[in-house]
């Protein structure tokens, strides 16, 4: 059956090309093109948005995304296997799709940002999408260049980055991401849903940047973070200890007795605030 966009399935279109999937670059398809324009509209109306894409592989997410109107999607994929499919889509909609190949973690980001307004949807590589997440989150000029982030990560990893406090999954990564973000949890995916499947459920998350996140500098939000999450059943007086222990807990309003993962973001930010 041919698809809404006219484009071949893109099962036809994996098969032609050749593109067995490989583990090393975390290749798991998503050929459901109902699914993929589910993962698309998480991130709103995208007339006159430009989205950024890692790893289109096949292109299911790209077209969606096309389809639903975006004015340009800028895809990096480190596959060069993919790029013939995803030139029969850039050919399908002119001027609307340019793809850099090349490993997403060694791109300039926010040099890739034009005029107008910039989304970024992917279903990540599981082997680097923490980080993509982490380095779209640190730098400090804030907000940031993008105006929202539609990724899909592994449950697991999704459920650590909308974790607040005294959530079994609150840990640094939630701490970065209710810093700077409105994190929410939109939908999961089961492994069945991607070719071939995965071996646990997939998640998809949807992050805002906060206009005005707490005054705080990254470098110390992370060394308090990472003292205080090293240990995580510790104390805080003893897993501060190298960074003042109770004299700088005090200096912040924070009873030494408590451990990390009781401690809400503002708290940590006062932590980081008072080192
Ligand atoms: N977007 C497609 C989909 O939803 O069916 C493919 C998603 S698949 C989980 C991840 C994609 O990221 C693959 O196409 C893979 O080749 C690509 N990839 C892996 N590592 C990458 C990297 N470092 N930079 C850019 N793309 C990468």
């Amino acid at each position: 059956m041919a698809a809404l966009d006219g484009l071949p399935p893109l099962r036809e279109v994996i098969q032609r090309h050749g593109l067995d999937a490989r583990k090393a670059l975390g290749q798991n398809f998503l050929l459901d093109l109902n699914l993929t324009q589910k993962i698309a509209r998480t991130a709103g109306p995208l007339d006159g948005v430009t989205v950024i894409e890692v790893g289109p592989g096949p292109g299911g997410l790209t077209r969606a995304i096309l389809a639903l109107g975006a004015r340009k999607v800028i895809a990096i994929e480190r596959d060069s296997r993919c790029l013939p499919a995803l030139a029969e889509i850039a050919q399908h909609y002119p001027d609307r799709l340019e793809v850099i190949e090349g490993d997403a973690l060694k791109v300039d980001f926010s040099s890739l940002a034009t005029d107008g307004p910039v989304r970024i949807i992917a279903n990540l590589p599981y082997n680097v999408g923490t980080q993509l997440l982490v380095n779209w989150l640190l730098p400090e000029r804030w907000p940031p260049f993008w105006e929202s982030l539609t990724l899909m990560f592994q449950k697991e990893v999704g459920e650590r980055i909308v974790a607040t406090e005294n959530d079994d999954a609150y840990g640094r990564l939630g701490v970065l991401c209710g810093w700077r973000t409105d994190a929410r949890m939109a939908f999961d995916v089961p492994p069945q849903a991607f070719t071939p499947p995965p071996k646990v459920t997939s998640s998809v998350v949807h992050l805002l940047p906060r206009a005005t996140p707490i005054p705080c500098a990254v470098d110390k939000l992370e060394k308090v973070t990472l003292a205080a999450f090293g240990q995580r059943r510790k104390m805080l007086r003893q897993s501060l200890k190298s960074l003042g222990g109770e004299t700088l807990l005090l200096k912040a309003g924070i009873e030494p007795s408590r451990r990390a993962e009781t401690l809400s973001v503002e708290e940590f930010c006062r932590l980081a605030n008072a080192l």
